[in-house]
């Protein structure tokens, strides 16, 4: 039997641009005491901006945009847009080699027969590159080529609009724990949990990472969701208790993995969605 109130909170929800891909995640969402939320593209827009671009070794700041550019072509991860955005100029692809990303880290590529690392710290460090350190105001993106530090690009995220207030009323419907976790650096990661109110936080982390953590705060009651952009947040959506996805931005495969999505990318939609749970009736027929 299917408790028919089910259908009418799946349908007020939809209305709302809340896909809820089945009645028992409103039993989930009911229960729910944590909320884990990725970072970029989640409780920030994931949409970048260029703050400044800074060459070292020999070649300009021109030619170290362009080089990063052509590099994160094929990428769609919120900062290679960015980058791309911000070169604004053709990508000419014979120039591309060999193309390659690394999760959570990086791109590698091959242009014009030098080989291009564009990504953060770990991956710079694990390929041998030495970086000097830079004021982490936002976050950084270096860049190294044929294995020397050419430079960094360092962009700014901004918080969406109505994620402090998403925040407080998921408080003041006792939610007992708001989590943050990034794959992106400790000081834009701490920056973010202050101002916004999140309880905890996790920075550097990469995507197998960010599963260990949630597995942490899942008990034998399902309490726990994940919210995320979707972005190789696919493993961590479907391991929480109630896997919920921004579908504007998302990845097809986050999508799927999820088992709400929020369709306009609208984080307060989570209250609605809370809210309607629990006001669903359990009619039995
Ligand atoms: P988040 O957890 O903030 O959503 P990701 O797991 O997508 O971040 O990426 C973690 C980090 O890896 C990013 O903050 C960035 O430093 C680096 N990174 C990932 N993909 C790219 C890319 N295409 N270009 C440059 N850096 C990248
Ligand atoms: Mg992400």
């Amino acid at each position: 039997s299917i408790p028919l109130g089910y259908f009418a909170g799946i349908g007020k929800l939809s209305k709302k641009g809340v896909l809820v891909k089945g009645g028992n995640y409103l039993e989930t969402l009911k229960n729910l005491d944590t909320i884990i939320f990725d970072k970029t593209g989640t409780l920030t827009e994931g949409v970048f901006e260029v703050t400044e671009v800074k060459a070292y070794n020999g070649i300009n700041n021109n030619e170290l945009l362009k080089i990063a550019a052509y590099a994160e072509s094929h990428s769609n991860h919120p900062i290679a847009t960015s980058i791309k955005e911000y070169y604004n100029d053709n990508i000419d692809e014979k120039l591309i080699q060999e193309y390659q990303e690394i999760v959570g880290k990086g791109v590698r590529a091959k242009i014009n027969g030098e080989t291009v690392l564009v990504g953060n710290m770990d991956f710079m460090l694990e390929n041998g590159v030495d970086i000097p350190t830079i004021e982490p105001n936002g976050t950084i993106v270096y860049v190294g080529i044929n294995n020397i530090f050419a430079g960094y690009i360092k962009i700014s995220d901004k918080i969406r609009p109505q994620t402090k207030d998403t925040i407080n009323k998921l408080k003041e419907l006792g939610i007992k724990k708001t989590v943050l976790l990034t794959g992106d650096n400790e000081e834009t990661a701490k920056r973010v949990a202050l101002e916004l109110g999140v309880d905890e936080y996790y920075a550097n982390l990469l995507p197998e990472d960010k599963v260990t953590l949630l597995e942490r705060y899942l008990s034998d009651k399902p309490s726990v969701a994940f919210v995320g952009d979707g972005i190789n947040d696919a493993p961590v959506l479907a391991r929480s208790d109630v896997g919920i996805a921004m579908g504007g931005l998302g990845s097809d495969a986050a999508i799927e993995a999820a088992d709400v999505v929020i369709m306009e990318d609208d984080i307060s939609r989570i209250i609605d969605a809370i809210n309607v749970s629990r006001k669903t009736i359990n009619i039995i027929w």
